[in-house]
Parts: C-alpha cells; structure tokens; sequence
C-alpha cells in the first residue's frame, strides 16, 4: 500500500502497495458508482474484441485503440468521477453486497449473530427518516464533552477520546510493526488532523489551489451554520479551522517524502517522547488512550510533533475547540447525520475538488459504509457465494507461476550482482501468497449495533477498531491479517509481512475468467500479480529485507545502479501533464511506475513460457489478433477509465499511482516486446527510443 493519508477523502493502507487508490476503504461520498441499470449490462470480457477502436494505429496510442470502444459504451454517470473497468466491477460487487444486506436485514429468528449485525447496521444507515428526524441530537454528547475542554491539561484526555471515534484532530496513534524488528507490534504516533487531502493543499500559491483553500474555508463555515453557529461566528471560525490547520501542514512530510520509510523511521520510547512533549501529558493521553505508557514506539515525524507541542501551548482553548468541533462534524456527516449534512460533505469533496455532479444513491453508501465496518462478517457470506474453491487454486497457481518467473529474470539481470541477487531471490522465496480472504475470520460479538441508531453505531464501530488495533501492540504479529475486505476490487504487497494480498472480489471478469485462455488472463489479472511481487523491490519496497525489517541487503555498487534506472521513469513520468499546468510527480509514482513495468514483464515472459509449454501457435489468429496481441489489449483493457479533470487534478497531485492512461500507454513504451507485436515502426509514438528498465 502507500503512505498517503488521502485525508478525509481517500484514505489508504498505511505502508503497503496497493494496486489502484481511492476504491478501498473510501467513505461514500468519493466512491464512484455504475450506471443506472435502465440496459442490461455487457457481458464483461478480458480480452474484448468488440471494444478495440481499429480507427486508431496501435503504435500510436494504444490505449485509445484498446478502450475507444469500452468509453462510447461508457459514458461517465453524473454521480462518477472517474468510471473505468475496477468501478465497472466494483458496482457488480456493491450489487452482490447488497442483496447479501437486504437479506440480512428483514427481521427472522435464523439470522447469526453476524447477519444481525450487518443488516441491522445497513437498516440503520438506509433509515433517512430517523437519521433526519434526530438531527444532530445524536452528536450533542459529544459536541458538549469539546464544550467542556477548559483547561489544557484536559487536552490530552479528550483527544484520546476523540481519537478512539475515529476524529482525526492533531496527530494519530495506532499499532505498527517496528521498523528494525518486523515481529514486534509497537505504537505509532504520526502526523494528522488536516481536512483538506494532503498538506500541500495548505502551502501552494497558484491560483487554484488558493480557490480551492478559500471554498474549504466557505464548506467548513456552513457546517458550523447547520451545526447551529451564527453566521458570524461560522465564518470566524472556519478562518481558525485553515490557520490551525495550515501550521501543522507545514511542519508535516510532503507525500513524496512519507513514501521513504526512512523518513518515517524514528525510534524512541515512550518516557522519551513525553519528555519532547512538554505542553502534553502523554501519560494522560496514553492512560485515557488505552496505549502503552511505557517501552518501544516510533515518531513517525518528529519535525511535526514539535509543532504540535508548541502550537498546544500557543493556541487559545476556544480556537481548539473549533478546530475539534469541525473535525467532529466532519467525520459524522456521511450517512450518520442529516441529508444537509452529507450533501454539503459531497459538494466540497466529491464535486468541488473531484467533479462529481451527483450524490450517490443511498444504498451504495450504506451498502460501502458496512463493508468499512464489518467487511469481513460481510465478506464471509460474500465468499460463500462468489469466490469457489476452484478459483482460489487458479488464483494461486497464476502466482506461483509469476514468482517462478521472476525468480529466472533476477537470475537474467545484467546490472545486479551475485552477492545481491542472492538476497534478492531470498525475499522472494519468502513471500507469502494470501489469495481471496482471511483463514481466521474477525470476531465482531463485542461490536454493538443497534438498530435505529446510525450515528452510536458509527461511532461504536470506531470504538471497536481502535481497541482492536491498539490490542495488537506487544503481542506477535498476525500474519494473517488483511487490510482489505474479501469483495474488494484491488490487491497490495505490505513489505513489513513481505506478503500479497488478492482479494476474492477481484479474481472475475473482466479482470481473470476460467472462461479466457491464458493470453488474456495472464495479460490482465497476470500483470497485477507482478505488480504487486514487484512492489517487493521497488523504491520502497526494496530498502526491507526477507523478513520485512528496514535492513539494506544491496551493495552500494547495485544500489546506484538500481537509482540511476529508477532515476529513467522519474523523469520519464515528470515530463507528463495530466491536466494544464500539473504535471505527474515522477518521485511520488515512482514506485507504482517500477510495479507497472516489472509486473507487465513478469506476466509477459510467465505467460510466453506457458505458451510454449502448451505449443501454443503464436500465428493463429482469434478474432482477428494473434495471441501475443490479446495479450497486450487485454492487459490495457483492465485500464480503461473515463475520468473528470476535477478528479485527474487531484489525483496527479495527491495519487502515487499514475492515471491510467500513462499506466498503459507510458508502461508499453518502454517494452519494446509490445512494439513489435504490432510491427510498430522504430519512431512510433508508443516505441520509446531508450526505454528505461529496472526490474
Ligand atoms: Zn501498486
């Protein structure tokens, strides 16, 4: 996954590689969703002929080639902001989840435990006419509890609570696994507490940016108005929410520098950190907190945490507690709070800053909102009836068949030593594969849902995971753990476990079907699975060992010369502009740029190995392309997403994975394989003169 907090809209797994961002985990209002169901959906293909463009030359732009069709049967949904093949599945998936919740939840004495839970969970959340009727009543205690802060050494105590209901003021403290030893769980303490995505959000100067910190202002200001402020003081205190937050922006990493474990890596003690923080009883926070008051911890960012410590001095009580007031608001105001709510949250996340025309139909938040909560009482039911047996071995064997390959192509390298190869096929050895969803389900019987009440539910829901989190410090490390929920559309390597996470909802069409030959599922769903092994060894992934300990296993010789490969794509991607004046951040993709090439390379020669061993005839033609061709369309098809400039903005300025346009067309430039599948000329646009290569 990455480190970007994509706070509050998309926020990912911390430390591991996901495959695509902002589908998993994402509140309602910046998923995007499927078009009205008026036409019965296309069947969905992995190779598809029917949606290739023949106007188009291949060796020009492939990916208008490869998708012209997908983008006319397309059209993008008012309440989309991007719409591609993952959402195409996504919203099949949502379709399956939900008949799952409508099920679960009709009363009947032979509901589990678990169907109890979850249906009476989605019953809440589609119960508009309680959750209007309440008002912002259910929040009241908690608004009156920030009221109440008189003094600063009440602080501590209160962002403990607020932290265990999942408001994100300050700072955040969770388990992780330690850097230098990947067996011990110890705290984290990281840098938090902005509204807008990331932090330079708070710091650019060009026009936009100053637009869009003056409409945040304006979003904030009417959430205290229907909170009941007066206007006045509404405005006053959205200008103190921005200040706040606008410092302790600054003394934060930028995404690009959180994409370095180096930088996060601060190991100290607990006794040591509270020593740092003079004007905040850690103790006080710690005890309230439920976290360890004692022994080993990491200061992700030390620069912010002393910004912190001063800014809890400096900073007048009321100012906090408008700071606190807003963040509380904000993290209720989706499918707990009353409809004026939410509609101003979306206005300013999903339509100001991503460009979405319409609010999502409320099944499709309530139906997301479960799979946060409880994904896997939900996932459980949803693998019994989607994800076969059968499937999980082919899952698995297409990955042992990736890792045999790249196990070869280390073998192959020019540039690596033998030393380091060594080390290399070490932590590839060592991989675990996690296919489809968990051995251990999670146990939810502490949770307590209670129907009719969405907002103590929501709440409860946080209070559950954060006493599940926080229990995992000191004990051993579960390696069996996900962090993403059985019917997700997505994948990661965490390089702490140094394992591959594949959830069941991916492994369908169009992305792998048992009903395609091995150039199409190999092309597509084969490509991610290198994506993701190679996510091992990329910029990030690369600087911790077999066992997931930040420990450099390279020579320094290997060392610059993987850099200086690396250094070929970071210029390579710098040099695109994803929408007039923002260009991609070569050093922020990076990693996703390494995953993409090494991935599509891995599958590409698995796939010609399994060709030959089934003398495959590399002439024959089907519907019109030899295999090699499928193989390529099918591995640009999988990218095929129609995306809003608002949305594409935001993403070249905030996401660590390229657009997809890039994914395809930049990825096959640099594989001269690609070219001559179509006999593209030496000067065509999609046959770059010097290819960078890594992996
Ligand atoms: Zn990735």
């Amino acid at each position: 996954m990455f480190h970007l907090s994509f706070a509050p809209c998309c926020r990912s797994i911390a430390l591991a590689s996901i495959l695509i961002a902002g589908m998993a985990a994402v509140p309602a209002f910046c998923q995007t969703s499927a078009p009205a169901a008026a036409t019965a959906a296309p069947e969905l293909k992995v190779f598809d002929p029917a949606l290739v463009d023949k106007t188009v030359d291949p060796c020009e732009n492939f990916y208008r080639y490869s998708c012209n069709g997908w983008f006319k049967r397309n059209p993008l949904p008012a309440d989309q902001t991007s719409y591609g093949r993952f959402t195409e599945l996504f919203e099949l998936n949502r379709l399956h989840l939900k008949q799952i919740l409508e099920e679960s939840a009709a009363p009947s004495a032979t509901r589990t435990a678990s169907q109890q839970k979850i249906g009476d969970e989605y019953a809440s959340c589609m119960d508009t006419a309680t959750v209007n009727k309440l008002g912002i009543a259910p929040l009241k205690p908690e608004l009156d509890r920030i009221a109440a802060l008189q003094t600063a050494a009440e602080l501590p105590a209160l962002l403990a609570h607020l932290h265990s209901i999942g408001v994100n003021v300050f700072f955040d403290m969770g388990a992780n696994q330690d850097f230098a030893d990947s067996s011990s769980v110890i705290s984290f303490y990281n840098a938090g507490g902005l509204g807008l995505p990331e932090r330079d959000y708070y710091t650019r100067t060009d026009a936009k940016s100053v637009e869009q910190r003056q409409l945040y202002v304006e979003h904030v200001r009417k959430m205290f108005v229907l909170a009941g402020e007066p206007e006045a003081q509404a405005k006053k205190d959205a200008e103190t929410v921005l200040a706040l937050e606008t410092n302790l922006a600054k003394a934060s990493l930028t995404i690009t520098e959180q994409r370095d474990p180096q930088n996060l890596n601060h190991p100290t003690d607990v006794a040591s950190f509270s020593k740092e923080l003079t004007h905040f009883s850690l103790a006080d926070y710690a005890a309230a907190a439920h976290a360890p008051g004692a022994g080993k911890m990491n200061e992700t960012e030390p620069k912010f945490f002393a910004e912190f410590n001063t800014l809890a001095a400096a900073t007048p009580l009321d100012e906090v507690r408008t700071y606190l007031r807003w963040h509380l608001l904000h993290a209720y105001s989706t499918t707990s709070m009353p409809e004026a709510f939410e509609q101003e949250t979306w206005n300013f996340y999903a339509h100001t800053l991503n460009g979405a025309e319409k609010q999502q139909e409320r099944w499709k938040r309530c139906t997301s909102r479960v799979d946060r909560e409880m994904g896997e009482a939900l996932g459980q039911v949803y693998v019994a009836r989607y994800f076969p047996p059968a499937e999980k071995q082919q899952a698995l064997d297409m990955t042992l068949a990736i890792e045999q390959t790249m196990d070869k192509d280390v073998d192959s390298l020019d540039w690596m030593s033998a030393d380091t190869k060594v080390k290399a096929k070490e932590k590839l050895h060592t991989v675990m594969n996690k296919i489809g969803y968990p051995d251990k389900w999670r146990d939810y019987s502490t949770l307590q849902i209670v129907r009719g009440d969405a907002l103590g539910n929501q709440m409860r829901a946080h209070e559950f995971e954060r006493a599940r989190d926080l229990a995992k410090i000191g004990k051993p490390v579960d390696k069996g753990e996900w962090q993403m929920t059985p019917p997700t559309v997505n994948a990661y390597y965490d390089p702490q476990m140094n394992n591959v996470n594949f959830p069941a909802g991916y492994f369908q069409p169009p992305f792998f079907s048992d009903k395609e030959d091995d150039a199409a599922n190999y092309g597509d769903m084969g490509s991610t699975v290198g994506h993701e092994l190679t996510h091992g060894f990329d910029d990030e992934g690369r600087q911790y060992d077999k066992d997931g300990n930040l420990k450099n296993w390279w020579t320094k010789d290997d060392e610059l010369k993987f850099t200086d490969r690396a250094d070929c794509m970071v210029k390579q991607y710098d040099a695109i502009e994803a929408v007039p004046g923002v260009h991609l951040n070569g050093k922020l993709t990076l990693g996703e740029n390494l995953a993409d090439l090494g991935g599509l390379w891995l599958a590409w020669l698995a796939w010609e190995d399994k060709a030959q061993a089934a003398h495959v005839d590399l002439t024959a033609k089907t519907d019109g392309y030899t295999p090699e061709q499928r193989f390529w369309i099918a591995y640009a098809q999988q990218w095929c997403t129609q995306t809003r400039p608002e949305r594409l903005r935001t993403q070249a300025q905030t996401d660590p994975h390229a657009p997809d346009e890039y994914r395809t067309n930049t990825v096959l430039q640099d594989l001269p394989e690609f070219g001559r599948s179509f006999s593209c000329k030496k000067t065509a646009a999609m046959v770059s003169p010097k290819p960078c290569r890594v992996w």
